[in-house]
């Protein structure tokens, strides 16, 4: 899988995305991952990719052309499943959609900045725009961030063990059972005796039902379209 980022400011990109699972994905191939910097793009000797908004009082939005000339000298170079755009208005990102876009072959995710992106790319540059929750961020580089890890980790060979990927929250619209590590008895505070009993059925059947109790008691709306 190939993922593009378009970005202002790709510095906020390199921590999450050279890190953990999604390193260790790069390093064995399983996905490449390209940060595009907007301004590399600018024809302007300040390098900006910004301009005021039309009919607004304050703030600055990013510019068509810059956006334009990336997403088409990468459209010319392979075909994309998907330009998505982040925005706090988009579909809202979820388990069901990492899933899909894990499937894809190429996407492309561009990141907004400050008031947002020059409205006509939304409406003929891009394919997909996906909102990461109803709270407003100042970019578009932490919901790319967010989505991109939520894919890689899925791809296979990204995880150790690739059950412990399937039992996460959500697949199977259920909330993931509780987890616990050694030592089994801390300060009083045991393990359920259950997880050291070595009865491995018994064992699963018991993680399944904390899992249905937790996402009753927790998620009960996850239950609900069953
Ligand atoms: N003026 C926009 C609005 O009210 O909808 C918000 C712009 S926000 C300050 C700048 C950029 O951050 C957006 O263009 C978008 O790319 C990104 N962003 C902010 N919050 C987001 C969210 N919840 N989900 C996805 N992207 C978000």
């Amino acid at each position: 899988m190939r993922i593009d980022i378009i970005t202002a400011v790709p510095e906020l990109l390199e921590s999450p995305l050279n890190h953990s699972i999604v390193k260790r994905a790069r390093d064995k191939q399983l996905v490449e991952i390209q940060l595009h910097n907007l301004r590399d793009y600018s024809t302007n000797r300040h390098r900006r990719v910004d301009d005021y908004a039309f009919g607004f009082g304050a703030g600055m939005v990013l510019r068509i052309e810059e956006i334009d000339r990336v997403i088409t000298s990468l459209r010319a170079q392979r075909p994309y499943d998907e330009v998505i755009y982040t925005s706090p208005d988009g579909q809202q990102f979820d388990q069901q959609t990492a899933n899909r876009l894990s499937l894809m072959q190429n996407i492309i995710i561009l990141c907004g900045h400050y008031k947002g992106i020059d409205h006509r790319v939304r409406e003929h540059l891009i394919t997909r725009e996906i909102s990461i929750g109803d709270y407003v961020l100042t970019g578009g580089e932490l919901p790319a961030a967010i989505i991109t890890d939520a894919v890689v980790r899925l791809l296979p060979g990204a995880i150790g063990d690739e059950q412990s990927a399937l039992s996460d929250s959500f697949q199977d619209k259920l909330l993931a059972p509780p987890v616990y590590t050694r030592p089994a008895d801390y300060k009083g505070l045991k393990v359920p005796d259950i997880l050291l009993s070595g009865h491995q059925a018994r064992i699963e059947e018991w993680l399944h039902e904390q899992s249905l109790e937790r996402t009753r008691r927790l998620r009960p709306d996850l239950l609900e379209d069953e």
